[in-house]
């Protein structure tokens, strides 16, 4: 292809994603493919010789399209959304255009100062202490992963990484039972080991951690010769938005001298509106790292998440490895690469830079703030429903129910629902028991597509029942 096909090609890709958008709508949320559809149609052996660029495109629209759910369709209800804004998708074409792997300040010092400023950005808009800098990651679960292993080198005097685990102890992470399964891996991967993340019961209407049941196990491990090593707290669990209460946390992790975390990958976006503060993020400037993902609620392009940091010192500790072929001489400069845990680093930032200059933080308070006041009314309208419970209520944008029936009853019209294509939820455990989730976020929803969502419900219910 030379350049000047590539920017005919360009042109109809642009038109072809703007017709896209316009007409989700149309679409049916999640891919109605059975296993091994798409992979059927395409040829078992490479070809030998080019193809014409008109073939692979046919071939795209005819055999990929089908097999692809929409994420951005407006009425994508299940697990999170991945939110892309238009002017970040703009972003990540001129990204991808220049094409620069940007692991050192030197290998393009644009993509370390933007993300810099982006960072003290975002620390403003969530409102965190100034001491606070950070870094873009690719997702939260390598943001909670480079937390982990902090916590794991600084309960170990920054001696694991030279001479391994062996004979260190038992090393003990606590948390609640309703964090993310990122955590649960983090543990495996940083040989902290499964049995050693302790998770704790909630309690309270946001599910928060039971600081007493907290502060009884870290006395009991501590009893046991075990090493407790941090706390992994929630703001806005995956299952049914459990939120900690993060000042008594913080209080036990400053008693313990523990090293802190906090997912926020999912409501960390909402806390752009100081209305939900008060109840989900007071005293979290005391935290030693804070992860929320800009690409889910926020609206910039999968992906990108952003790992806060009070100090980075112990991360860097850590992760930093300087090797000589990545010396750089000159003056002192920030090489992010050292912060994390993969050496090769997207421009992320710039999608940051384009979706807050385009829409504002106002533009986006406005988005978010519409999601959460819809979600309520359509946990409204899905508890008038005949037999239907709300499990619980809506967390910011997330709440769960049950139809009448066993948990299969559940499954069943889950299944359909997305069979018939309208809408798009997923169900969780919660409790014991199999419950529908219902999460309004995606960036372009209107009340009227969440609303119907209900209708949909009950539909497909007395349909299928
Ligand atoms: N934490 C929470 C609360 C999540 O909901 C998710 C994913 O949905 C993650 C972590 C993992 O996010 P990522 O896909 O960025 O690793």
């Amino acid at each position: 292809m030379d350049w000047d096909e590539f920017s005919d090609w360009g042109k109809y890709v642009a038109d072809w994603s703007a017709t896209y958008h316009k007409t989700l709508a149309d679409r049916p949320v999640r891919a109605q493919t059975k296993p091994g559809e798409i992979a059927a149609q395409l040829p078992d052996t490479p070809p030998n010789n080019g193809e014409e660029m008109t073939a692979i495109m046919a071939d795209f629209e005819n055999i990929v399209m089908p097999g692809m759910t929409h994420w951005q369709h407006p009425r994508f209800f299940a697990y999170f959304p991945a939110n892309a804004s238009p002017p970040s998708m703009i972003a990540e074409m001129l990204v991808n255009t220049v094409a620069a792997q940007c692991m050192l300040w030197q290998t393009s010092p644009a993509a370390t100062e933007v993300e810099g400023v982006m960072i003290d950005w975002l620390r403003q808009a969530l409102d965190l202490p100034d001491h606070f800098t950070g870094v873009i990651q690719d997702s939260a679960s390598s943001a909670t992963l480079s937390a982990v292993l902090t916590m794991r080198e600084r309960s170990v005097g920054f001696t694991g990484n030279r001479d391994g685990l062996s004979g260190k102890g038992n090393l003990r992470i606590y948390c609640s039972d309703q964090v993310h399964s990122s955590i649960d891996r983090a543990c495996w991967i940083a040989g902290i080991g499964q049995e050693n993340l302790i998770k704790i019961p909630t309690v309270g209407p946001n599910f928060s951690i039971d600081v007493e049941a907290l502060k009884q196990a870290i006395a009991n491990d501590r009893a046991n010769g075990h090493v407790p090593a941090g706390i992994v707290a929630i703001t806005g669990g995956t299952s049914i938005g459990a939120c900690d209460e993060l000042a008594p946390v913080l209080q036990v992790a400053k008693d313990e001298d523990l090293y802190t975390h906090l997912d926020a990958a999912w409501a960390g976006s909402a806390m752009i509106c100081p209305e939900f503060r008060q109840e989900f993020w007071d005293g979290v400037g005391g935290f030693d790292s804070i992860v929320f993902n800009p690409h889910k609620w926020m609206g910039a392009q999968f992906d990108c998440s952003v790992q806060f940091l009070a100090d980075p010192t112990a991360q860097l500790n850590t992760l930093k490895i300087e090797p000589e072929y990545l010396k750089t001489s000159g003056e002192a400069v920030t090489n992010y690469s050292e912060w994390t845990i993969p050496l090769g680093r997207r421009f992320r930032a710039l999608k940051i830079w384009f979706l807050i200059r385009s829409y504002g933080l106002d533009g986006l308070r406005t988005r978010i703030r519409n999601h959460v006041l819809w979600a309520k009314e359509a946990c409204e309208k899905i508890r008038e429903i005949d037999g239907f419970e709300i499990t619980t209520d809506p967390i910011l944008s997330l709440f769960s129910f049950r139809c009448p029936g066993d948990d299969d009853a559940q499954q069943k019209l889950t299944d359909a629902i997305n069979e018939d294509g309208r809408i798009y939820l997923t169900l969780t455990l919660h409790q014991g028991q199999k419950v529908i989730r219902l999460q309004v976020g995606q960036f372009d929803t209107t009340q009227e597509q969440v609303l119907l969502a209900a209708d949909v419900i009950k539909d497909v219910w007395e349909k299928t029942r």
